[in-house]
């Protein structure tokens, strides 16, 4: 397979404008075996935690998706179809990815198929001694952990049933795998969502977890996923002390080296955002025991080519290059999903 390194792509990607011209570079890109993907994979529909903010505290759509999981068999095959073409892969994406029982080879294997960048998304209670091991052993890129809060009440209270003590101590094992292994690797993001409870505590989140070595701080608004338990959505009374916050994090942030990811444009998420109009409707893989990639896609029956036939996927990126994709730019600005 011919190979473009995954950061000159995202480059590339920063630097051009034109959903037309990106079209156009996603066409060639599958036509040459060039990857491009971004997979979102999900192998297990289950949580260890009810977070107040998130789907798995609502109580409907809990009863209605949860339970559902890819066999080994069936994680291989998905293996098969999607990592030669991925340019990175995010494991845990809508779900909890250590729920499923031998998650650390889902790295191995994609690392196998030469997956330039993957990235493990938890909240990194269940996290284990030999379970991190593994993941260094097999050069996890980076590990996403959500943390909502930086004082233990309202941690606990917002991310119910996870426990403070644990957080802390699994933090602490990942930087001393790492140490011991002699590895930079996995770099560790801590994914925050801000609301108007948790919003004032946001600013200690160097103070409080910086001595575990944070790579990067991302911090996410809270976005609204429907019936769950945490109500009060609207952060708009609580901007100032947001962009007061933002503004702590970015001196100590810059002092430690660590990356800051926050949204100070349009925290309110009130702007249509054209930019992920290609990355939804063409770079984007998500897979989960629900859904492969596409409504009715059954791997075990239908080869991937096939698929991309039968549904007309290059004809689709041809008509968008040749005549625009104005008509997916209000669809991607209502069915954005935030991920958590
Ligand atoms: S936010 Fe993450 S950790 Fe919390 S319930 Fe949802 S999937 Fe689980």
């Amino acid at each position: 397979m011919f190979r473009i390194s995954g950061a000159r792509l995202l480059v590339l990607n920063r630097l051009i404008a034109s959903n037309r011209v990106k079209f156009a570079g996603v066409l060639a890109a599958d036509l040459l075996g060039i990857r491009y993907t971004i997979v979102r994979f999900d192998p297990v529909m289950a949580c260890n935690l009810r977070c107040g903010m998130c789907y798995f505290s609502d109580e409907t759509w809990y009863r209605e998706n949860v339970g559902s999981r890819f066999t080994p068999e069936q994680m291989t095959r998905i293996a098969e179809i999607f990592f030669p073409e991925a340019l990175q892969l995010y494991v845990g994406c809508g779900s909890e990815p250590t729920m499923w029982k031998g998650y650390p080879d889902i790295v191995g294997i994609a690392k196998t198929k030469g997956v330039p960048f993957v990235s493990l998304v938890t909240n990194a209670q269940l996290l284990n001694r030999a379970a991190v091991e593994a993941l260094v052993g097999h050069r996890l890129d980076e590990i996403t952990i959500s943390v909502h809060g930086t004082r233990q009440d309202m941690y606990e209270s917002l991310m119910k049933g996870a426990k403070w003590q644990r957080l802390h101590d699994n933090l602490a094992l990942i930087d001393a795998v790492r140490r011991e292994k002699n590895s930079s690797l996995p770099k560790i993001r801590l994914n925050y969502t801000v609301n108007n409870d948790n919003v004032e505590q946001m600013a200690e989140l160097m103070a409080v977890f910086g001595q575990y070595g944070i790579d990067t701080i991302q911090i996410r608004p809270i976005a609204d996923l429907g019936n769950t338990t945490y109500q009060d959505k609207d952060l708009t009374e609580s901007l100032p002390v947001y962009e007061a916050g933002i503004r702590r994090l970015q001196k100590e942030c810059a002092q430690a080296g660590t990356v800051l990811l926050a949204n100070l444009t349009d925290p309110l998420f009130e702007q249509n955002n054209t930019q992920s109009v290609v990355y939804e409707n063409a770079v984007l893989r998500y897979v989960s025991p629900q859904r492969v990639w596409v409504k009715d896609y059954n791997p075990q029956q239908e080869s991937y080519q096939t698929l991309k036939k039968r549904t007309g996927f290059r004809k689709r990126l041809l008509r968008w290059v040749v005549s625009g994709s104005r008509e997916l730019e209000h669809t991607t600005m209502l069915t954005t999903s935030k991920v958590l």
